[in-house]
């Protein structure tokens, strides 16, 4: 039983980040690792206290916040009674990766918690990650190989969470799974976009020793379908496998067409942000893209900017400005925003704390270039929105200085060369690609799940993806399934 009185008696509260004169000297997690011996700070008894909060309430509204179907106050209480190994099994039931959305996840179910009605909801994230990284520091995490082999061979193509989700399901159902993956190393976006500073890559690794160790392979440095370095092309693809999951993300970064883009020093964010990866794990000592000693504007308001401000900062930039269109939004929940919707109120992240400038309801009218070809500068304006359309405000245009700048501004779809022509499969008019009911392309026996076909997201909502396209192929596969399909591909966020 929960303490149903134990949100009276303790307050909300979080791990401190580390002093930001200190970590942004590093690359290292903005938080105290408990690995180092921090433990002082926020020990495992004041998890366990907010914990205690969660009241078991008859009607768990922070299940309506996660695609997952997270166990939420069954694992909130055991963590609380200090059960560790009973905990991680409940978080192991819905979800592959319980350390990815412990770091990374913007926390929908905190959303929707009831405590959210006074917003101070229960740090469900904080508790998460606790209680995965209780279960890799206790070795409870192991590998859980198939009791049986069913012969059928499966392709992912892509190692983001989704197809490691997919990868992950359909190798303990018994199917030898192979994941190829374009990049150097495996992981997607949680290899080279997501900054070592939100989640240090040992976290990922050690949970693909796990799948190695449960049978899923890995074959790396190969684009599948490109025709390039041997990779496998389409052909081969459909002969060697009995199923395909499409899992290779929402790869095309949106782009600003505005005059000046040819201009030297313009970037798209996930043209950087592997360089700063690559660099923070030693891999280079000069990247290509350096904002060390320069002026950076970075261009859309979102996540992917707050990851190349923070990177921005850890290399030296001399100033860094964030531009976002929309206005800033409220402190508060406004009334069209209501509990248990997704609070959309102003969010400092850790890279927001360390430094920079944020400024709203401005335009990038051109880039501004010197004799060389070289940026200089950008020419913006104020924007206010007339009948839900932005416009100039009069008057306003001013000159900001810059060297660099990144596009931050969202992802348009699926790369359509290479693997989607050659297999032919149909995109929907958002230029994902599109599915069914069971997550099956145009083409028989290919797959689609996560950001390929969803569109830009979540982690949370890509490993749902994952866990339910790999259910489907293993229905298709076999002729039935007792895998968990958490999510339907139409699914959408409590809105
Ligand atoms: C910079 C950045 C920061 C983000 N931060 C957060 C965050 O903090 N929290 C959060 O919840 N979400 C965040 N997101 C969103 C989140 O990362 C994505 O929603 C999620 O990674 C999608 O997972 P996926 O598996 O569908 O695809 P991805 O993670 O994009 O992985 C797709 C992989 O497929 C590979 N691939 C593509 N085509 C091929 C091919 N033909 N052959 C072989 N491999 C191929 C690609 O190389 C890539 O590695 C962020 C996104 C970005 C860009
Ligand atoms: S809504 Fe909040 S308080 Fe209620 S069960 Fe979920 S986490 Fe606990």
């Amino acid at each position: 039983m929960a303490d149903s009185t134990g949100f009276l008696k303790h307050e909300r509260a979080l791990p401190p980040r580390r002093p930001v004169d200190v970590r942004i000297l590093d690359w290292k997690d903005v938080y105290l690792s408990r690995q180092n011996g921090e433990d002082a700070v926020f020990p495992v008894a004041a998890v366990r206290q907010q914990a205690a909060r969660c009241m078991d309430c008859g009607i768990p509204f922070c299940h309506h916040g996660c695609p997952l179907g997270n166990l939420i106050p069954e694992w909130n209480d055991l963590a609380r009674r200090d059960d560790w190994t009973e905990a991680i099994e409940r978080l192991h039931a819905t979800n592959n990766f319980p350390e990815f959305t412990g770091k990374l996840c913007p926390a929908p179910c905190e959303g929707s918690c009831v405590l959210n009605l006074q917003e101070s909801p229960v740090t469900i994230k904080q508790i998460e990650w606790e209680i995965i990284d209780q279960a890799f520091q206790r070795d409870l995490v192991k590998p859980v190989p198939p009791q049986e082999h069913t012969g059928k061979q499966v392709a992912v193509i892509g190692s983001g969470p989704a197809g490691l989700a997919a990868a992950q399901q359909l190798t303990r159902a018994g199917h030898d799974v192979t994941v190829f993956e374009r990049a150097d190393r495996v992981g997607g976006l949680l290899r080279y976009g997501i900054p070592e500073f939100k989640m240090e890559k040992a976290v990922l690794d050690r949970r693909l020793d796990q799948m190695r160790a449960e049978g899923t392979r890995f074959v790396t440095g190969v684009e599948v379908g490109s025709g390039r370095d041997g990779a496998p092309t389409v052909e081969q693809l459909r002969a060697d496998f009995d199923a395909v999951v499409l899992a290779g993300g929402a790869t095309v970064g949106r782009d600003l067409p505005a005059p000046g883009r040819e201009l030297r020093g313009i970037h798209l964010a996930m043209e950087y942000l592997p360089f700063g990866n690559r660099q923070a794990l030693g891999e280079l000592d000069e990247p290509p893209i350096d904002a060390h000693g320069k002026h950076v504007v970075i261009i859309g308001g979102g996540d992917t900017g707050a990851d190349c401000l923070g990177t921005a900062h850890r290399q030296g930039a001399l100033s860094v400005t964030q531009l976002e269109i929309m206005p800033a939004p409220p402190d508060r929940r406004t009334e069209t925003n209501p509990w248990p919707t997704y609070p959309m109120v102003m969010r400092v992240s850790s890279a927001h704390e360390e430094g920079g400038e944020r400024l709203y309801s401005v335009n990038t009218e051109r880039f501004v270039g010197d004799d060389e070809g070289n940026l200089r500068a950008l020419l913006i304006h104020d924007v206010e929105r007339v009948d839900g359309r932005f416009q100039k405000v009069e008057g306003t245009e001013r000159e900001l200085p810059a060297d660099l700048v990144f596009l931050a501004m969202g992802f348009t779809g699926a790369q359509r060369e290479g693997l989607v022509e050659g297999l032919g499969v149909e995109l929907d008019q958002r230029g994902n690609v599109a599915r069914d009911v069971e997550f099956m392309s145009t083409v028989p026996g290919v797959f689609v799940a996560g950001d390929m076909g969803r569109g830009q997201s979540l982690i949370v909502w890509a490993i749902a993806e994952g866990r339910a396209a790999a259910g489907a192929v293993d229905a298709w596969l076999t002729g039935s399934t007792t895998l968990p399909r958490p999510v339907t591909p139409t699914a959408v966020a409590l809105r």
